[in-house]
């Protein structure tokens, strides 16, 4: 049952609701950039609270809070929910109490409750009003022309916000997840291997790594097609991704080889892992014909003046080992041998 003084829902809330997902922003931690603009509405309106709101399927969520420690509400109470209704409206409430809206909210009729409100709206470029930017106090009032010109620019700008934060995040998901098979890619095993061999260098701790290689994929490829051996690869990605632990980081290494990076992981622990992968593998249902990997894996506790690239040659020369000794199997680095 609807709260009877409930907001109406917007016409298009299902859409509306999609496009609030998108932003990702939801339950996220405070960002200066949002309480600057905050900051902002609250001294160019001269009142004693400002928040940025977005208004999610049941509740009002606030991203940014000035002068109030408010993190949700539910949406039958939200002042804002009706402030979305109309996407190009200010709007402006000079006193809470002598409006049927609100007269009964107990946001309004509470000790201290609040009794002036102005909210614009925070309209994406697709029409969608995501939320509000407002100013609230204590007692009625009413903005002025150029205080209401300003709130409508600071909700502008926190749109600019919204959409900026989005594609700093597109971006950064572009430039470290691979696109085809969706596991991280080199740069950010790179980036991951680096930090992780710091890491364990000051616990000394074991760093494992396995590098994982498709089996005669070349043959594959050359049989099926490369669009054929384009689908292996990602689902052996996802195989290999289910088979490590969740602490494991994988990766793209380049063509048909993977890498994960095992923290913690001494050769004993790695053995099962890398077992459990190459069976994950071989006992996948392939179509229309069956798929294997060779692994190689090594470990090292990381010392001083040894680059992190000794631990991807051994585990490299593992692989090699597997390959030369039959395919379809895991190798440990036991030390340089003949190839
Ligand atoms: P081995 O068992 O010794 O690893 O044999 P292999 O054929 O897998 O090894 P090789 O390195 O000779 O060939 C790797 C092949 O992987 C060559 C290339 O055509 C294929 N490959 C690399 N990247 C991609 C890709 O993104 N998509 C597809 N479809 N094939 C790829
Ligand atoms: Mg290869
Ligand atoms: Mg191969």
């Amino acid at each position: 049952m609807p709260h009877p003084d409930a907001p109406p829902l917007p016409e298009n809330e299902a859409q509306r609701l999609q496009a609030l997902r998108r932003y990702d922003i939801l339950d996220t931690p405070p960002e200066q950039a949002f309480d600057d603009l905050s900051m902002l509405a609250r001294l160019v309106c001269d009142t004693p609270t400002a928040l940025i709101n977005l208004i999610d399927d049941e509740r009002q969520w606030t991203k940014s809070a000035v002068g109030a420690e408010v993190s949700e509400l539910p949406r039958s109470l939200s002042l804002c929910a009706h402030a979305i209704l109309q996407p190009d409206v200010l709007m402006e409430v000079p006193d809470a109490l002598a409006d049927p809206r609100f007269a009964h909210n107990p946001m309004v009729t509470r000790e201290g409750g609040l009794r002036f409100y102005a909210g614009v709206p925070l309209v994406t470029a697709e029409g969608h009003a995501l939320g509000s930017l407002c100013v609230i106090d204590v007692r009625p009032r009413r903005l002025d022309d150029a205080q209401r010109e300003a709130l409508r620019a600071l909700g502008r700008q926190v749109v600019t916000q919204l959409e900026l934060r989005r594609l700093a995040r597109w971006f950064q998901t572009q430039s470290t997840v691979d696109e085809l098979t969706q596991v991280w890619n080199r740069r950010a095993f790179d980036q991951r291997l680096a930090d992780e061999w710091a890491r364990h260098g000051r616990r000394t701790e074991p760093l494992g790594l396995l590098m994982i290689d498709v089996d005669h994929f070349k043959r594959y490829n050359d049989e099926l097609g490369h669009p054929a051996g384009d689908r292996v690869l990602s689902e052996v990605a996802s195989v290999v991704g289910d088979a490590l632990r969740g602490t494991d980081h994988l990766s793209r290494y380049g063509g048909e080889e993977f890498v994960a990076i095992l923290p913690t992981t001494g050769v004993n622990g790695a053995m099962p892992v890398a077992q459990r992968v190459r069976q994950a593998v071989e006992r996948h249902a392939w179509q229309p014909r069956g798929v294997t990997v060779s692994v190689g894996l090594a470990s090292l506790v990381p010392a001083k003046d040894v680059p992190a690239q000794q631990l991807l040659e051994r585990a490299d020369h593992a692989l090699l080992l597997a390959k030369r000794r039959g395919r379809n199997r895991v190798e440990a680095f036991a030390g340089w041998q003949p190839l």
